[in-house]
């Protein structure tokens, strides 16, 4: 019964909304990591981007009033939020994003009053400067300039970042760096490749070293899932080089392997980039 409805609800929407085929093709010219997709990966997620961009509201600050943000730009959007959902079935998709009811464009990356207590018990309090953030339920907020410098293969992807922690927010209302997982990925393996990068991201710090992938990933256990995500996507071989074992669980995660996506030639945006880019951005929140 409810697949009769589910195709019923899919054909009502293919007929009141015809698939724009000229605005994703301009959507995937725009941006290197939708033109990389096959055909058959492109066809299906210009379909889901399509849903997504009539079923989550997509708010503009109203300081970007005069910002062109034409159709190409709001489904160039939606494909890199359903990017994330690609390899899983369309029930896994539309639940991994039922808790995603809004995406907010603010004009410039923005900042937050935080707090923390480190481990002696003393209180930090500073101004955090972010290119976006979300929280269980809340809006998936970023900023437009990051925005604008997602969706090439710098290993930087403002969307990515905020959605993957809308995945992790799926099972709790704490950002943890723990998604619900499918039935074929034991809780433990999760925590022990995860662990892995985790220490090995603190030890280099503690000992003055850079890091492989972008240094934010060791600020909580939370970030560091949200920006393995991001480079999963965008920076698919420094990620498999840095830590192949996180890779291969993410592809299995996913579903997806984007190295097998990555342009042999580099259209100038090179994965060794990413550092360089990282250092400049504001943290993603
Ligand atoms: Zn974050």
């Amino acid at each position: 019964m409810l697949a009769r409805w589910r195709r019923w609800r899919d054909a009502r929407f293919a007929a009141r909304h015809p698939f724009p085929a000229d605005t994703w093709a301009e959507a995937r010219a725009r941006l290197p990591l939708l033109a990389a997709l096959t055909d058959d990966e492109a066809e299906r997620l210009g379909l889901r981007a399509w849903a997504f961009v009539h079923a989550k509201r997509l708010s503009l600050h109203p300081a970007l009033v005069d910002t062109p943000f034409d159709p190409p730009a709001r489904l160039a959007l939606a494909g890199q939020a359903c990017l994330l959902t690609l390899g899983w079935s369309e029930a896994e998709h539309r639940e991994a994003f039922a808790n995603v009811h809004e995406i907010l464009i603010l004009p410039e990356a923005f900042e937050r009053h935080v707090e923390e207590m480190d481990e002696a018990g003393v209180m930090h309090e500073y101004a955090d400067e972010r290119a976006g953030e979300t929280s269980y339920q809340g809006p998936v907020v970023v900023a437009y300039p990051d925005l604008m410098e997602s969706g090439d293969f710098s290993g930087f992807n403002v969307l990515i970042h905020e959605l993957a922690h809308k995945l992790d927010l799926g099972n709790s209302q704490d950002v943890d760096g723990f998604p619900p997982l499918p039935r074929d990925i034991a809780a433990r393996d999760w925590h022990r490749v995860f662990t892995a990068v985790w220490d090995d991201l603190q030890a280099r710090l503690a000992h003055g070293e850079d890091t492989p992938i972008d240094d934010y990933a060791a600020s909580h256990p939370g970030e560091c899932f949200a920006v393995c995500c991001e480079h999963f996507f965008s920076a698919p071989d420094l990620l498999i080089d840095a830590y192949p074992e996180l890779y291969a669980l993410l592809a299995r995660y996913f579903q997806q392997d984007p190295l097998a996506r990555l342009p042999q030639d580099g259209d100038g945006s090179s994965p060794s980039d990413s550092q360089s880019h990282s250092a400049s951005a504001a943290s993603r929140g």
